[in-house]
């Protein structure tokens, strides 16, 4: 048992792309209070993790650069305005960076980031990435509507960053083989999926997977081994963490 719980905490091989969604006191599974997130925080940054971007880990995955070393990908779907005004202090205070998939659609809207919180996220080492135009399921959607979704959010989120976006992540994880050849011809470079696990330089661009990070019920116990062990922990969560 003992040697089981040491295997489950040695750093696992590949890179945790972890999803985060909402950083607020509000109690929804997908909101993780500003306190637990600042404790992920300080985790990774006491254990000698460097957080990297999705264009870095693409840049190690066709031998332009490599790794540096326990590298970790933090992402957010949906562009939160919290993301900004509560994520970003936080992560700047442990030397960390994220990737945001903004709903292209949902700009300015309540709750969500403005263009201005986005252009200052941006130029504070944030990527941003699309998560479509309307956070309508993909797998769902005929062939113009797809490409509606996938294109027109590329073009407004470059229009008003004046950078290329290359990554996606897809709504709800939901996507299949349409879906894929849809977001490599719209010009994105990869994408998120919900997946859980690793990811590895072995894996498609188009189905990165991830380590969801839901609002925490075992603390920060419960991180390290979603952190470490993304797929064990998806195995047994059904078992023991209901
Ligand atoms: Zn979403």
């Amino acid at each position: 048992m003992l040697l089981f719980v040491f295997w489950l905490l040695a750093p696992g091989a590949g890179v945790p792309l972890l999803a985060y969604h909402q950083v607020s006191s509000v109690p929804e599974v997908y909101s993780i209070d500003p306190d637990q997130f600042e404790e992920h925080m300080r985790y990774l940054s006491s254990h000698g993790y460097t957080a990297i971007s999705l264009a870095e880990l693409f840049a190690s995955k066709n031998g332009v650069q490599p790794l540096p070393p326990n590298p970790v990908i933090i992402t957010f779907d949906d562009g939160y305005a919290d993301n900004c005004l509560t994520a970003l202090p936080i992560m700047e205070k442990y030397g960390m960076k994220a990737t945001v998939f903004v709903i292209a659609g949902q700009v300015g809207q309540p709750e969500y980031l403005t263009w201005d919180q986005i252009r200052f996220m941006q130029a504070k080492g944030i990527e941003i990435g699309s998560h479509t135009y309307s956070h309508i399921a993909l797998s769902d959607l005929d062939q113009p509507k797809l490409m509606d979704e996938l294109t027109r959010s590329k073009q407004v989120i470059e229009t008003n960053l004046g950078k290329p976006v290359d990554f996606l992540a897809y709504p709800f994880g939901q996507y299949n083989a349409n879906t894929i050849t849809g977001v490599k011809q719209a010009g994105y470079v990869g994408a998120c999926t919900g997946l859980p696990g690793l990811g590895t330089t072995k894996d498609d661009a188009y189905q990165l997977k991830r380590v969801n990070i839901p609002r925490p019920k075992y603390g920060l116990w419960e991180f390290r081994l979603r952190l470490l062990r993304a797929q064990i922990y998806a195995m047994l969560s059904p078992v023991f963490f209901k």
